[in-house]
């Protein structure tokens, strides 16, 4: 059996880089504190050393205060691993070493490793690495896991270690701790120093796996707060008797020595600055990805319509009219081009086989019409990832997080809320995928759940169809405006709904956010690679089960009547095929489920082919680009969407509703299965409710407004006590709580 060394430190001390470095894994490195929240496992292979490698997640104390914290300490007393390389970030030295009391007391033979060397010698410091081992009483090794220096003797000196016996050693100096690392030896249990001191300091964790014990010991210490005492005590030591082994005299910050990485975030996180900065980052990398008209060259007058012969194959891959086209939007051209090409093939192929309409109908609704149509989207999505993992990996994020903290902890959230939502304008499914990184089940529950009000690019297509309409003699609109409101709403109702949601369903408080930002640094390249790859995979997968499927279903239901008769196609006048949707289970559905949309303004109240707009909702759940498509699908043709609509007789307010509706209510399958595998457990029917329910009253509101303006006074009303009876229950709600903490 190979010996099994584990990786134990601080967040951010270079623990994933070091295991990377060891393992040659592909495990990616990120700047936030938490981003190593698996376990991960490899093996060590080198001159005649072999070992596994366990990189445990980043931790600040061995006190059960995070799942981290738990994991790390568990998996230290109860896998007992033959060694631990305790890394440290030498940076930070005093800090890391708060972590290295601790683990100094467990019964297992450790190796400090003193990391980011690199940039201690830039700094022209250095640390007395023999007085430090001297005073710790274990092996000490300056490395750097970044620049691959000192690797190698590490894990000599970690296997020589794994040979070694050791005994606990602690730095606390106080009497009780001898007394009650006697109680725990009689017992004969296994590292008893280190859990003697966790029952001095009322460790729950301790008090739950000894209870017996931990009860004697606690006897003897009645009246004393030692864990207070024991955490000044560690810190004390610290200071007095290790801080002596750093070297180089660390010259005073003044104004005009500071690193350039200092002077960036003064800008960077400037109280004024800052977020008009990161809005307009944001904005660059939204016009990189979805941009049709990239630096607004169109927009400016710069003409691109130069039919010269030939370059029908760049005129609208790289531009169009409209202007030059982003690399997302190029990649997206090329990938749709590529698709729409097989989608021809396959229809040739299947031809030339004599297959029957039925099933060549079939295989492109759910190839071309399904499959195609998420790939189609991978493009734009994998900029996005690109560009998000870029500004992570540099350590930008880091401080965007700081920055938002200030604002977002007066709604219950911490600021590293604010970017999945706000890659929500790209695609609920990254989007949720990256809540991840927040710490508590409340943040994670909110952010996911509001991530689905942001206007995605998918949904861009609805906003645009609706718009045109609303822009035509009928409404007389501005389509841009629509758009850009469409874009605010979003945003609005998310936050109302979050500040709703902290004062009644989700009360629970925020931990406070501990992040050192990290230092500026290149990304690396190969780590971003295999990060964008491994959320593409997954993306992959599970968009296409789902969409798949649900192109079935839907194929099934439109060209079948309730009496599985195949309905063929018609024939318009060129010859081309034309759904027909006549006594379809699609079409009678519909008009069964019209009424629920009767007081929005869109159900059973309209007109002519008005059916369609309920059809559209329901569609637009397997993607939101079904929304428009379905439209146009009944309509016959883009041009004719905006006659049907009119057709109906639907008024503004209904056209209005119609879209926020399907802006806000649950979103695309690809979401809702995202969002069932990050959410806890059982939280996904109320998150589907609170779409449901939210997009429903919101559209109503709207519906209300637009058609007869005098219910603005009710709704305006109605909104705020909504607000205000949500926040006198809140207020109930943390009186009640503070009078039983008192009471108990
Ligand atoms: P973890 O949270 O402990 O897993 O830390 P990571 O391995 O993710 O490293 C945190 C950051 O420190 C990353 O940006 C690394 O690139 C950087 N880093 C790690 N080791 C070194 C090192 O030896 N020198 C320098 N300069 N940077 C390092
Ligand atoms: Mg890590």
């Amino acid at each position: 059996m190979s010996k099994v060394i584990a990786l134990a430190g601080n967040p951010n001390s270079g623990k994933t880089t070091l295991f990377n470095g060891l393992t040659g894994a592909t495990a990616y490195v990120g700047n936030w504190p938490g981003v190593t929240v698996e376990q991960r496992k490899g093996t060590y292979k080198k001159s005649g050393i072999e070992a596994s490698i366990v990189d445990l997640p980043g931790i600040y104390s061995l006190s059960p205060y995070t799942p981290e914290e738990v994991i790390s300490r568990n998996f230290i007393l109860n896998e007992k691993p033959d060694a631990i390389i305790n890394i440290i970030d030498a940076t930070n030295l005093e800090r890391n070493l708060y972590l290295t009391t601790q683990l100094l007391e467990m019964d297992v033979p450790i190796v400090v490793a003193l990391n980011m060397s690199d940039v201690l010698e830039k700094q022209n410091q250095g640390i007395d690495v023999a007085g430090l081992s001297k005073k710790l009483g274990v092996p000490v090794i300056e490395i750097s896991a970044l620049k691959n220096r000192g690797i190698h003797h590490l894990m000599e000196m970690a296997s020589a270690a794994c040979e070694s016996k050791r005994e606990g050693r602690t730095v606390l100096k106080d009497k009780y701790v001898e007394e009650a690392h006697k109680i725990y030896q009689d017992e004969s249990i296994e590292n008893p120093l280190f859990h003697a001191i966790k029952a001095l300091e009322n460790d729950e964790l301790e008090a739950e796996t000894n209870k017996k014990v931990c009860e004697k010991v606690n006897s003897i210490v009645e009246g004393v707060e030692f864990d207070a005492v024991s955490a000044d005590e560690r810190y004390k030591f610290i200071t007095d008797e290790l801080s002596q082994f750093k070297l180089g005299v660390k010259e005073e910050k003044s104004k005009d020595k500071l690193t350039l990485s200092d002077k960036i975030d003064k800008v960077l996180t400037n109280r004024w600055a800052a977020i008009p900065i990161f809005l307009v980052a944001l904005l660059i990398v939204f016009a990189l990805t979805f941009s049709e008209d990239l630096f607004f060259l169109g927009r400016l007058g710069v003409p691109f319509s130069m039919n010269f012969e030939g370059n029908e194959f760049f005129e609208g891959l790289f531009w169009t009219d409209a202007g030059i086209n982003s690399p997302g939007v190029i990649l997206a051209n090329l990938t749709n081009g590529i698709t729409g090409w097989l989608a021809s093939l396959i229809e040739m192929g299947l031809g030339a086989m004599h297959a029957p309409d039925w099933l060549i109908g079939l295989l492109m609704s759910v190839i071309a019409d399904g499959f195609f149509a998420v790939i189609g989207f991978l493009p734009q999505i994998l900029c996005l990832f690109f560009f998000f993992s870029l500004m992570e990996d540099s350590g930008y994020m880091a401080r965007v997080a700081f920055v938002f903290d200030r604002i977002f902890r007066r709604a219950g959230l911490s600021g590293r809320a604010f970017i999945p939502m706000l890659m929500g304008y790209g695609c609920g499914v990254p989007a949720m995928i990256n809540t991840r990184t927040l710490n508590t089940d409340k943040e994670r529950i909110q952010t996911i759940r509001v991530i689905a009000f942001f206007c995605c690019g998918a949904k861009v297509a609805a906003v645009d169809a609706v718009a045109a309409i609303l822009a035509s003699e009928a409404f007389g609109w501005n389509a841009a405006l629509v758009g850009f409101s469409m874009y605010l709403l979003g945003l609005i109702v998310a936050i109302a709904m979050v500040i709703l949601m902290h004062w009644t369903t989700q009360r629970e408080k925020v931990p406070p956010f501990i992040m050192e930002l990290p230092a500026y640094h290149a990304p690396q390249w190969r780590a971003l690679g295999i990060h964008i790859w491994d959320k593409t995979k997954g993306f992959i997968k599970k968009a296409a089960t789902i969409i798949i499927l649900a192109a079935l279903i839907i194929w099934l239901f439109s060209n079948f009547t309730p009496t599985w008769q195949y309905i063929p196609d018609l024939v318009d006048e060129f010859g081309e095929p034309v759904a027909d949707f006549e006594g379809s289970i699609l079409k009678g559905l519909c008009q069964f489920i019209s009424p629920i949309f009767f007081p929005l303004g869109f159900g059973n109240n309209l007109a002519g082919e008005g059916w369609a707009l309920t059809l559209a909702s329901i569609t637009g759940l397997v993607a939101k680009e079904v929304v428009a498509d379905t439209l146009i699908t009944i309509a016959g043709g883009e041009e004719a969407v905006e006659a049907l609509v009119l057709a109906t007789n639907i008024s503004l307010g209904g056209l209005l509703a119609f879209l926020v509706f399907n802006l806000l209510t649950v979103p695309c399958f690809a979401a809702v299965a995202t969002a069932k595998a990050e959410l806890p457990k059982g939280q996904l029917k109320w998150t589907i409710l609170f779409w449901l329910g939210t997009s429903y009253v919101v559209a109503l509101m709207v519906r209300l407004m637009f058609d007869w303006w005098w219910t603005t006074f009710i709704v305006v009303a109605v909104i705020a006590a909504i607000f205000v009876a949500a926040y006198l229950w809140y207020r109930h709600a943390c009186k009640k709580e503070e009078m039983s903490l008192l009471g108990a």
